[in-house]
């Protein structure tokens, strides 16, 4: 392709949402063989939502909510953010109030002053988050967690956390002192056009890979909703470069599809890095292609627009 096409194909793309940073990843694009997707965020909206909630002690509802968002409401993650705004909205909004409380209550749930004091508060990426509230270490995160930290999880805790996985949620666990307390399943619905766009490029003849940090039996359910055969689950932050290198191995040209600062290295392992332009800057950054309308069914135009300006010669 001459430089005219390459400069052509740019402003084709800059007019679709497709903003290509460079001619070497316009021309990787057309040899694309696995697309790896990130799931949270790429395949689904982003938008987490608890679904459910089960306290396995004496505790109220009520009481065990504010722990934990408490225990969340430091962490960046959007497990966290969906878990603070469904504890707010338990806390202010679900009991009947006469119009003066419901004044107040919206003033009151704008401050933090609900939740709870927190003392050495971490975030472990892959895991979940750690911190002192009351004197007593809260754990909230996955299954992991509880392990690492030696929390036994009861059969009917660890049954309910299965039914949420089988069917697409992820069950997050919560731990007071070393015993497990509760359970929330958050659920993220799969954007619109995901299952268009795994079918399309398999039409196209490349293979789509779906790579997350979340466990194996919702990544499947996630991935059956979607048409993805290919997963690989459990994968803590720091590994998910090493995914997209192990499909290097034999040659082949990947391209990762990512939204969070977690994706960012695999963004930049990728030959092709596509982000989601509503994602984090730091994967925006990483990326070669940034996808502005956050829609998934760019990736199918950036394939073809690479396709068509490069003769491919096989
Ligand atoms: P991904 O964004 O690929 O789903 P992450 O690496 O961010 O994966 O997280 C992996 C898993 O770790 C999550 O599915 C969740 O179980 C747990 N986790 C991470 N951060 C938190 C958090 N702040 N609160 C609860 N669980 C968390
Ligand atoms: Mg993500």
């Amino acid at each position: 392709a001459t430089p005219t096409a390459v400069m052509v194909a740019t402003g084709v793309g800059a007019n679709n949402g497709v903003l290509i940073k460079g001619g070497d990843a316009l021309e990787r694009a057309q040899m694309i063989k696995y697309v790896v997707f990130d799931k949270t965020g790429t395949l689904t909206q982003g938008k987490a939502t608890v679904a459910a909630a089960k306290v396995f002690t004496g505790m109220k509802l009520g009481e065990f909510l504010t722990l934990v968002a408490s225990a969340e409401a430091s962490s960046e993650h959007p497990l966290a953010k969906a878990i603070v705004e469904y504890a707010r909205h338990f806390h202010f909004f679900d009991k009947p109030s006469t119009t003066k409380d419901a004044q107040n209550n919206i003033e009151e749930s704008k401050s933090s002053a609900w939740l709870l004091d927190v003392l050495d508060f971490s975030a472990l990426p892959g895991k979940g988050v750690q911190c002192f509230i009351d004197g007593k270490q809260v754990l909230v995160g996955n299954r992991k967690l509880m392990t690492e930290n030696g929390v036994a999880i009861p059969k009917s805790a660890e049954d309910f956390v299965v039914e949420l996985e089988e069917s697409a949620k992820t069950g997050i666990l919560v731990a007071c002192d070393s015993a497990l307390i509760g359970v929330l399943g958050v659920a993220d619905q799969l954007k619109r056009e995901a299952a268009v766009v795994v079918e399309g490029l398999m039409k196209m003849g490349v293979k789509p890979v779906m790579v997350t940090g979340d466990n194996w039996r919702t990544a499947q359910a996630v991935a059956k909703e979607v048409g993805i055969q290919d997963i690989r689950a459990e994968v803590m932050p720091a590994e998910k470069a090493d995914v997209i290198r192990s499909f290097q191995s034999d040659g082949s040209v990947v391209a990762m599809v990512g939204d969070g600062i977690n994706d960012s290295p695999a963004l930049a392992a990728a030959d092709v890095g596509m982000a989601i332009g509503a994602g984090t800057d730091i994967a925006v950054e990483a990326a070669d292609y940034v996808l502005t309308r956050n829609n998934l069914e760019d990736v199918i135009t950036a394939i073809d627009l690479s396709r068509k300006t490069f003769t491919r010669i096989r």
